[in-house]
This record gives structure tokens, sequence and C-alpha cells, in this order.
């Protein structure tokens, strides 16, 4: 058996036009375009390649892109003071601080200093507490864009075993609350399942990644998700992203191919759909605020 591929960069594709003529029919309404400023300290070489494909990305689907670039030295009063700068700003309606910062700079503190109705990134307290309370503002973004990955090629999720290896507060710990919450109006990706999340501490890991119908990883470490941990015929998302001999790997082993009914590459899987969702978040602020 070879597993069906979760084409994450084509549906990015796809759903970056939809994006696209949504703003292109805001400007003709006379609106502003929805603007993003992206904050970039320091000059780690991924951070600055994740900015610039979100630069990018930002330009094709018409929303108003700029990028602050700091240098290593910058104070956490200094980024404070810009942040304070760009909640105030009309033109900005969404604002990310690209992690990780400088040593001198505590990332809670940023986080909290950014507007929440301008927080696409949703690290903000207020927007996980109401993401957990099930009335979210935003989504965060990599989660999102597994469900979404699911939804568009029709897999279903409600009712199904969901195991998430990774309980980030970026990734696992966000897509398990949402994953396993009652959809609503004000909860649309909602998604009904039975959630377990797997850890470092997590005892026979194989046997619960193997009762997955639907299973994640999140992990951060090279082909650790291995054949003999999926059910076959699941539906496997593949989030990680590791340099390995200098070129991106996964968290899933390839030998899952031929195990798992549906895979997500890497690349070409997740990451297309997390800048993706950071466009459609950009675009919500944009009508939160300008309505
Ligand atoms: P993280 O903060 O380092 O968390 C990793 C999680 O994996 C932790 O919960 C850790 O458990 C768990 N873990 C590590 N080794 C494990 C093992 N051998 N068995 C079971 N669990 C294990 O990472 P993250 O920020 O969530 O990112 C995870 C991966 O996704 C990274 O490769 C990252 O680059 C990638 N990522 C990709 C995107 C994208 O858009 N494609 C976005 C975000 C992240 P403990 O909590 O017990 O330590």
């Amino acid at each position: 058996m070879t597993a069906q591929r979760l084409d994450g960069k084509a549906l990015a594709s796809t759903m970056r036009g939809e994006i696209a003529e949504r703003v292109s029919a805001r400007k003709q309404a006379g609106k502003r375009a929805p603007g993003l400023a992206a904050v970039l300290v320091g000059d780690n070489p991924a951070s600055q390649v994740y900015v610039r494909n979100k630069h990018k990305a930002c330009q094709q689907a018409g929303i108003a892109s700029t990028i602050h670039t700091l240098p290593a030295t910058t104070t956490q009063k200094e980024l404070l003071a810009l942040i304070d700068q760009l909640n105030a700003d009309p033109a900005v309606h969404g604002i990310l601080v690209q992690l990780p910062l400088p040593k001198q700079i505590e990332e809670s503190a940023v986080i909290r200093a950014v507007s929440p109705a301008k927080d696409v990134d949703c690290f903000h307290p207020e927007n996980v507490g109401l993401l957990a309370a099930g009335h979210p503002r935003f989504y965060p973004c990599t989660p999102h864009g597994v469900v979404k990955l699911l939804n568009r090629n029709g897999i279903a999720i409600a009712g199904k075993e969901v195991v998430i290896v990774g309980r980030s507060n970026i990734v696992g710990k966000p897509l398990a609350v949402m994953l396993m919450q009652k959809p609503t109006a004000a909860n649309p990706a909602a998604g009904d399942a039975t959630v377990t999340i797997a850890h470092t501490r997590t005892v026979n890991l194989a046997e619960v990644c193997k009762r997955a119908d639907i299973l994640v990883a999140a992990v951060g470490k090279a082909g650790v998700i291995t054949a003999d941990m999926v059910k076959p015929g699941a539906a496997v998302v593949d989030v990680g992203t590791n340099s390995v001999e200098g070129r991106l790997a996964g968290d899933v082993h390839p030998e899952v191919w031929n195990v798992a009914g549906w895979l997500s590459p890497v690349p070409g899987g997740v990451g297309p759909m997390t800048i993706t969702m950071l466009l459609f978040n950009t675009l919500s602020a944009a009508e939160l605020i300008d309505g």
C-alpha cells in the first residue's frame, strides 16, 4: 500500500487564491488592505528565511507586509516600544514577532505586549484562553493548517482516535484543544475527536500511536515515527521540520508511506499551510478591526 499524499503545497495555493480574492474585494469596496508587520530581531538564518517567505506570500495575496529588522543587541524596552507603535498603527492589522528572540529579551513579555486584536499567531494568553474556552478570536497557524489539510482532503475527524506526539504551546497543545472540542458556529474548526497527547514521558509510545486513526507528529526529531507505530490506513500528519545533512526531513520515517492511508510530505505538507493560515488570520484581523 502507498499512502495518498496530503498535499499542503497544492491546498495552500488554492487557499491563497481564495484569500487574495477576498482581499481584492475589500480593496474594491474602498477598505484598507490588510496589513501584516513582521518583527525580526537578530540574524538567525532560519528566522530570516521564514520572515522572507511570509513577506512574499503576503505580497502575492495583496496583503501589505512590512518587515522591521532590529539588531541582535536590541533591548526588551526597545522591542516593546516598537510593538506599542505597531499596536497603535491603523494600517497594521497583524503583528508577528519572529521567535526565537535573543537571550536578553523575555519571550512571554513580548507575547503579552502584542495587542490581542492583532495577535495573528494566537500566542497571547487572552487568545489562548478564548481558544480553550471554545470561542476563538484566531486559530493558531500550524494547528489550523493541520485541521484544514484533513478537512479539505475529506478526512473525517469527528469520533476518531487522534494521537498527537508533542505538547508544545505552538503545535501540540492548541491542536489537541481544537481537535477535541465540540464544533459550534463560533468554533467551526473544532474536531469532535477523542484526543491523546504523547510526549517524552509517554510509556509504550508505539502502542499509543498505533491506536490512532489520525496521527500527528510534532516532535522535532527526524524519522522518530516508524512504520510499526502506525495503524494500517491511518492518516498521518508530519509537522516536523528537521535538517538532515542539509536537507529538510520530517518526524515521520519514509517507510510509513507503505502503511499509512494518508501522509503529508516534508517539505510540501504542513509548512505551506502554516503560512497560508497566517494570511487567513491577517485578513480576519482586518475584518474584525475595520469591519
Ligand atoms: P518542541 O517545543 O521542541 O516540542 C517537541 C515535543 O515533542 C515536546 O512535547 C517533547 O516532549 C516531544 N518529544 C520530543 N522527543 C520525543 C520522543 N522521542 N518521543 C515522544 N515525544 C517527544 O517543538 P515544536 O515547536 O512543537 O515543533 C515540533 C516540530 O515541528 C519541529 O521540528 C518544528 O521545527 C516543527 N514545526 C513545524 C512547523 C511548520 O509550519 N511546518 C511549525 C511549527 C513547528 P516533552 O514535552 O516531554 O519534552
